[in-house]
């Protein structure tokens, strides 16, 4: 079943275009991607589904609900939560506090305890460092964090932002066995990478974004796809 579809999106920062027709879709249960270099208008894409810009043209459905003209906080409620780039916790609030800031959805409001235990049993140094305030953590539990915040909403889809960025590669690794973890739990997942080659790798079906329009999807077949392999992964064509 599909559980996301958005149809021809245009999207703009006032008189300036940045989204041109794009089409993509989610199904339920997958890791979907979409990729792209920088600026090709991956995390505008994001944020007009979660409802922080509005599109200029186009439909977005979820679970067969149009979704594109409701405030953000319905759209949560629907179901879709967003790990922003960075994840940009609140580092004066400690790592409980965070957590629970994410479990504001009505529905999951009765279920906080179940919420944080699934998040401690994923990301036991959370619950090590509950105490401690979130702008002390490293770079890598600030992005467990974040993740295990989007989850205290117990989310159908959950939509990542360029979550391997400015990581090492250690903890890159470790990200990306997280999102097939919580794949493999049930969540359905949707990453924005520029870290082609992982992405390639455990996303079902990929869509590439350039300057604002899908020019190829697929699945892990992309990885021999001659644009990619010249354009994203750096190798000759052959
Ligand atoms: P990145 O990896 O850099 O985040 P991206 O693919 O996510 O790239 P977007 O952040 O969606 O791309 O940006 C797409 C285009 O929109 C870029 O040209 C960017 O400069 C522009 N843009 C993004 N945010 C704004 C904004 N708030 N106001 C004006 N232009 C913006």
């Amino acid at each position: 079943m599909t559980l996301l579809d958005v149809r021809n999106l245009a999207v703009a920062y006032g008189e300036v275009q940045v989204v041109w027709g794009a089409s993509l879709s989610v199904e339920e249960g997958s890791i979907t991607a979409l990729i792209g270099s920088n600026g090709a208008g991956k995390t505008t894409t994001l944020k007009t589904i979660v409802g922080l810009k509005r599109p200029r043209e186009g439909e977005i459905h979820f679970a067969g609900e149009r979704i594109d003209q409701l405030p953000s906080h319905r759209i949560v409620e629907h179901g879709i939560s967003m790990v922003l780039e960075g994840g940009r916790p609140f580092p004066h609030m400690s790592v409980i506090e965070n957590l629970l800031m994410g479990a504001y959805t009505r529905a999951a409001r009765g279920r906080t305890g179940e919420h944080l235990e699934r998040v401690f049993r994923l990301f036991p140094i959370l619950q090590e460092r509950r105490n401690q305030l979130a702008g002390t953590l490293s770079g890598g539990e600030r992005q467990m964090l974040a993740i295990g915040r989007a989850l205290m909403s117990d989310p159908k889809l959950l939509m990542l932002d360029e979550p391997s960025l400015g990581l090492a590669p250690k903890v890159v690794e470790q990200t990306f066995q997280v999102i097939l973890e919580l794949n493999r739990q049930g969540v359905t997942i949707l990453l924005v990478e520029q870290n082609i080659q992982h992405t390639l790798q455990v996303a079902h079906r990929s869509f590439v974004l350039e300057t604002g329009r899908v020019v190829l999807s697929g699945g892990p077949e992309l990885r021999e796809n001659e644009h990619v392999r010249t354009a994203y992964l750096g190798m000759a064509t052959r």
